[in-house]
């Protein structure tokens, strides 16, 4: 089969011929439906050299996959082929007490893992390929009715981090509150939503690109503001003076995180998602009093379920242009350009 490769570090993925997986006794394997490509993979492409990772090139990209239960390895229950599924794409060892309540993502034992730290797509074979290879069935949760693999897919990256980092600051998302979305991308625009149907939080989006913004509206934000005026400033003015209750950065550069310690309201969060490599200097007075600062990575199996659910039930649509597996490299194009609107899923 062919399949969208890393090859080596500081290198653009290639197209080439692998052969189709087998799946030994607890794997399963999967036909791949739609597998999303993450702005993580353009970090991947771009930002690591050998050594700065547990795990390496070469590897199929793709770890935000949903698809079809295609083979069941030997031992496999409560699976049938055929059952559409979405994979939890952190894959820890199983057996710490992080993995036994569903927080792969958090792994204590990372040596145990099929892969240190990392996943399909992440230093092992992902889902931009017509199958994909899953370590072990309790990484694939079924399908609620009403939800297509194409659709699922986001929902398994772009929809359960935001997901994950929103769950947590629920208490603070008071209907008396704002939050604040920087850079409204395939995280971001889902993030918008996800606050939209799980609290009733003001919510102010703030990206670069116009076009960026138009889809923030679209998925529900109250005021849209341009990164290039003066967004803390206009985020001051919104609130009466106080800042935003929760400030989610899905950029993570030297600029956003200045944006997200100017805009953070008093005992708020300052959530960081994005990986941009900047950095904030955090003294006691650096941000208000009681401002928690923190990053998440992914989220739960639990977690991952619900979201799910949001996604059959209407309330959270990625905005989703498909390209098949012969042009993704296209779609990784667009996204570095700024070009992409939501969420580009590839379809092998
Ligand atoms: P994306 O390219 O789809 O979206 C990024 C958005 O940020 C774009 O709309 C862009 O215009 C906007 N932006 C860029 N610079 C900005 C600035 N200075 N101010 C405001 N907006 C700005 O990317 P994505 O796939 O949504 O990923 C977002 C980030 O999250 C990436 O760094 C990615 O690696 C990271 N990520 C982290 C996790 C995690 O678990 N922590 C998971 C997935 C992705
Ligand atoms: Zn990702
Ligand atoms: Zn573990």
């Amino acid at each position: 089969m062919r399949a969208l490769r890393l090859l080596e570090w500081k290198s653009s993925p290639e197209i080439v011929e692998v052969p189709e997986p087998v799946p030994g006794p607890g794997e399963v394997v999967i036909r791949v439906g739609g597998a999303g490509a993450c702005h993580s993979d353009l970090h991947l492409m771009h930002d690591f050299t050998e050594g700065q990772l547990p795990w390496g090139p070469p590897f199929t990209l793709g770890h935000e996959t949903a698809g079809w239960v295609h083979r069941l390895g030997e031992g496999v229950t409560g699976l049938e082929e055929g059952l559409p599924v979405a994979v939890h794409g952190a894959w820890g060892c199983g057996r710490c007490a992080r993995c036994r309540l569903g927080a792969d993502n958090y792994c204590e034992d990372p040596a145990a893992a099929p892969v240190a730290g990392g996943g399909g797509g992440l230093g092992m074979d992902g889902g931009m390929a017509p199958y994909l290879l899953v370590p072990d069935a309790r990484h694939l949760g079924p399908l609620p009715d009403g939800l297509d693999p194409v659709r699922a897919a986001p929902l398994t990256d772009a929809g359960l981090t935001p997901y994950h980092a929103i769950r947590r600051s629920w208490p603070k998302l008071t209907p008396d509150s704002t939050a604040l979305v920087i850079g409204v991308g395939g995280l971001g625009h889902l993030a918008v939503q996800i606050l939209r149907a799980t609290t009733a939080t003001r919510i102010i989006a703030v990206d670069t690109r116009p076009e960026a913004l138009e889809v923030a509206r679209e998925s529900g934000a109250d005021l849209v503001l341009a990164a290039a005026g003066d967004p803390a400033d206009a985020v001051k003015d919104a609130t009466r003076g106080r800042g935003a209750d929760v400030v989610l950065d899905f950029v993570g550069s030297d600029a956003t995180l200045a944006l997200a310690a100017a805009a953070v309201r008093s005992m708020g969060d300052l959530t960081i998602v994005g990986i941009a490599g900047g950095s904030l200097a955090v003294s006691f007075f650096s941000q208000p009093y009681e401002v928690s600062i923190q990053t998440t990575y992914w989220g739960t199996r639990t977690e991952l379920a619900e979201v799910l659910e949001l996604g059959a039930r209407g309330l959270l649509t990625p905005r989703i242009r498909t390209f098949p597996l012969a042009e993704a490299r296209a779609a990784y194009d667009l996204m570095s350009a700024g070009e992409l609107a939501g969420r580009a899923v590839v379809v092998p």
